[in-house]
């Protein structure tokens, strides 16, 4: 089964295309977004005048960071309640748009940091419009919110049909101004999203044309859009696999690949997409043995052989290693294997064999 309720535009007029829904949606927009990417990607040069023609008003949320954690939705909550903004647009990368649904459902249910994750008091939501600055994370088309809790330094998602954006606007334009380390990282994303929506024991055979064209896009097009970051169709290319990605984990959500690199990025601030990367050729070698025909198929439809995905891979500075001494690595094996990714995992490690991969990052 497939189930996608979010009205997708993609290209360079998505947004223009997109006008006619966002005009339905209502008379005043939170703009909730990060530090600078709504300004640097060009959105907000395109998006202000367009509100002021449609007569839709706004107040901007420009609070979220990297990572967003359960203060920065209640910041956005408060304001949006304040301002008496009836819908939401998010602009940024994942960070902004995850935020953005977790205060969608936080202001419409009056949620504290604390309810946020119980789904018994989601009842309903403010409509979402997310527009994608990075070409990763695919949560323009996702129903899941990745927060932060600073007090317990764990990161955790929720997923909730009822912060499906209404409206996804991916233009690749957007996308430009990103450094390429942040290309780098979140390509890295997108390519984890699109391998767990074959790893995942959810996995759906509909999906798997996606998920290969997907992949090959990034193989062709990833070390071009480094060299040349102005490089429209390249960036279309890493555009559309991200949303392919996005589409793939939105049924199949994620598993022990995500799940793995989590407590890097809290207790290391290693970005989201590396976090995923550093682990990609080791969690791929676990689940092998277990999904030989779904990763032949994979392969022989993308043209190279697993061999040598693995060697393209080695060509991208993915390699992060960490000091693992002082921590606490039982106390992460536990999170990590009590995460809900672990269940849908097409192989579960045992203790020894996660902790072998988690050593394998250990700084010599
Ligand atoms: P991000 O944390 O949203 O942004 C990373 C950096 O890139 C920020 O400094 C941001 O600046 C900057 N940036 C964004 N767009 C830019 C642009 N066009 N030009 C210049 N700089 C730009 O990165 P992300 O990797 O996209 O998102 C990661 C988050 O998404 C993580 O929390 C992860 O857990 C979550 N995630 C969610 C899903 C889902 O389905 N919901 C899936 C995977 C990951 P600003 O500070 O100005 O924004
Ligand atoms: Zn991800």
């Amino acid at each position: 089964m497939l189930y996608l309720p979010t009205r997708i535009f993609m290209g360079s007029s998505a947004l223009s295309q997109a006008r006619q829904y966002i005009r339905n949606l209502g008379k005043k927009a939170l703009i909730v977004t990060g530090k600078s990417s709504a300004l640097k990607s060009g959105v907000m040069a395109e998006l202000l005048p367009l509100l002021s023609e449609e007569g839709i008003a706004h107040s901007v949320f420009a609070q979220v960071r990297e990572n967003p954690d359960l203060g920065s939705v209640m910041a956005g909550k408060d304001q949006l309640l304040c301002t008496g903004c009836d819908f939401i647009i998010a602009i940024g990368g994942g960070s902004p748009l995850d935020a953005a649904k977790a205060i969608s459902l936080a202001a419409a249910n009056m949620l504290s940091e604390d309810q946020l994750y119980d789904e018994t008091l989601r009842k309903k939501s403010y409509s979402i419009v997310a527009i994608p600055t990075t070409h990763g994370t695919g949560s323009e088309v996702t129903q899941y919110s990745v927060l932060t809790n600073t007090k317990t330094k764990i990161k955790a998602g929720f997923g909730s049909d009822l912060i499906f954006p209404r409206l996804a606007i991916v233009d690749a334009r957007y996308m430009r101004s990103l450094s390429s380390t942040v290309s780098l990282n979140t390509s890295m994303d997108a390519l984890s999203h699109l391998l767990e929506g074959i790893y995942s024991t959810n996995r759906q055979p509909l999906l798997f044309p996606l998920i290969a064209r997907g992949i090959g896009l990034i193989v062709q097009n990833l070390a071009l859009c480094l060299k040349e970051p102005d490089n429209l169709p390249a960036r279309e290319a890493l555009a559309q696999a991200s949303l392919f990605g996005g589409i793939a984990i939105a049924h199949t959500s994620t598993t022990l690949q995500h799940a793995i690199g989590y407590p890097f990025t809290t207790e290391f601030g290693v970005p989201h997409g590396l976090a995923n990367a550093m682990f990609l050729k080791q969690i791929m070698k676990l689940y092998t043995p277990a999904i030989k025909p779904e990763l032949s198929l994979l392969f022989d439809k993308i043209g190279m052989s697993q061999d040598e995905f693995m060697a393209w891979l080695d060509g991208f500075p993915i390699g992060l290693k960490v000091d693992l001494n002082g921590i606490d690595l039982e106390a992460w094996m536990a999170q990590i294997l009590s995460s809900r990714n672990i269940q849908i995992s097409p192989v579960i490690p045992t203790a020894d064999e996660l902790r072998d991969i988690i050593k394998s990052v250990q700084k010599v």
